[in-house]
């Protein structure tokens, strides 16, 4: 396979060149880039349709070529063979600490610290009651949660229930406001990335203004982790969850990711344990005794499917270093800015997405006509993706998007919204 076959891009693109001498001159910086992408070869290690510009990995991530034979065997050997023998014989049971453990490096956590299951909605809400009822053990004056004003619908509801069950005022306040946390603040939960605007909050900064306040801070990082390093343990964080499906390439549903601080564990009193949690599972007793460590934070039986398709999943990491990742996002995400700003009309579209280091690994474009293109750039084989009202989303996973991907959506995009003398590519 060429360099460049590898990278996954397409040849036909500078060959085929119709444009300016700028835009040529931007075909060969992509072509350049891509040699010299030092993660130009975990392409390889995804199974994506051919020709296929998939900029969507931020909502599904793509499925990594190791992950259908995993999950077949899973089901023909381990459940059809093996059979209830399979809890102990075929790991199944310390799954949830299992697959933490190989999630941790990429959270920047020491072991320990990371379990996995239920989805991320569940765990928000697992999150945000425990952290509650720690800053309760503190000081049980505190009357508040406070939600991050952009986040994640899903955050946003789960919080108000919260608040309503555990009678907390919910309070919405901006990531930025230095007055966001006081003296009333027990728990505060933040998106690390905006999802519509791909704007990266400061997390340390925010944690140390939460912590301040004699808050417990909890992280969103569904569209963080797997792009950027997070760094938990380096910035004191309290309590994380997580998607499986989005930059962990996990599947459809994958279960999520729960981060508990060690320090905190043994003072941990979660809303939802289950036998699974028990220090004791088998011993059936009528009341629930916490096991030891971060097991304190699973629930029920764990969804082994979905959690070891999750597991193979994680193989792509191998070898991978998470600043190579951070180094690659910020550069493909900067060129397809750049390869937006040269090629559509201007005023076109509008780049919603921090053009500095404060973004995730998504650029954001506002257009009345949004909806409109999503499917004009699907029929030209890219994929991304549109919120309401205008947002016109294009995620980049560093893993198997290349820079002459970023140039051929941009001229895509630049065609369906009208440019005639701009070839799709
Ligand atoms: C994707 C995402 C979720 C998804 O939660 P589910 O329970 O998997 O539906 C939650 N929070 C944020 C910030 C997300 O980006």
């Amino acid at each position: 396979m060429s360099e460049r076959g590898a990278a996954g891009t397409n040849d036909g693109d500078r060959d085929g060149w119709s444009g300016s001498a700028e835009t040529a001159e931007l075909a060969e910086r992509a072509h350049l880039l891509d040699r010299s992408d030092p993660l130009a070869t975990t392409r390889e290690r995804f199974s994506l349709p051919p020709g296929l510009i998939y900029l969507d990995g931020n909502s599904l991530g793509a499925l990594p070529t190791a992950v259908p034979e995993r999950v077949a065997e899973t089901i023909r050997r381990d459940w059809g063979q093996g059979l209830i023998a399979s809890w102990w014989d075929a790991g199944w049971w310390e799954a949830p600490q299992r697959v933490g453990e190989l999630i941790a490096p990429l959270l920047g956590a020491a072991p320990g610290q990371v379990v996995v299951g239920d989805s991320t909605s569940v765990n928000v809400f697992r999150a945000v009651v425990a952290g509650w009822r720690l800053a309760q053990q503190d000081d049980p004056g505190r009357t508040e949660i406070v939600v991050d004003d952009t986040t994640f619908p899903t955050d946003g509801y789960l919080a108000a229930s919260a608040g309503r069950l555990l009678g907390a005022r919910v309070r919405r306040a901006h990531p930025t406001d230095v007055n966001a946390f006081d003296e009333h603040t027990a728990v505060a939960l933040i998106n690390h990335v905006d999802y519509r605007t791909g704007r990266r909050w400061d997390l340390p900064a925010v944690t140390s203004r939460a912590q301040r306040a004699g808050a417990r801070i909890v992280w969103d990082l569904s569209h963080s982790a797997g792009a950027m390093p997070v760094d938990l343990d380096r910035h004191g964080v309290d309590l994380a969850v997580g998607c499986g499906y989005k930059f962990l390439n996990g599947g459809p549903g994958a279960p999520s990711y729960l981060y508990v601080r060690s320090e905190l564990q043994d003072r941990l009193d979660q809303p939802l344990p289950g036998w699974s949690s028990h220090a004791e599972p088998f011993a059936m007793e009528a009341d629930h005794r916490p096991a030891p460590g971060i097991v304190r934070a699973r629930g029920g039986t764990p969804e082994i499917l979905s959690l070891l398709a999750l597991e193979a999943a994680l193989e792509v990491w191998q070898g991978v270093e998470i600043e190579q990742v951070r180094a690659k996002s910020l550069a493909l995400t900067g060129f397809f800015m750049e390869c937006v700003d040269a090629l559509t009309e201007p005023g076109r579209f509008r780049v919603l997405t921090p053009r500095g280091d404060d973004r995730g690994s998504q650029v954001s474009l506002s257009a009345p006509d949004a909806a409109a293109l999503l499917p004009r750039l699907a029929d030209a084989l890219v994929v991304g993706d549109h919120r309401p009202p205008d947002v016109l989303r294009f995620g980049f996973a560093p893993l198997y998007v290349g820079f002459t991907d970023a140039l051929r959506a941009a001229r895509t995009l630049a065609r369906v919204a009208g440019r005639r003398d701009v070839t799709a590519g």
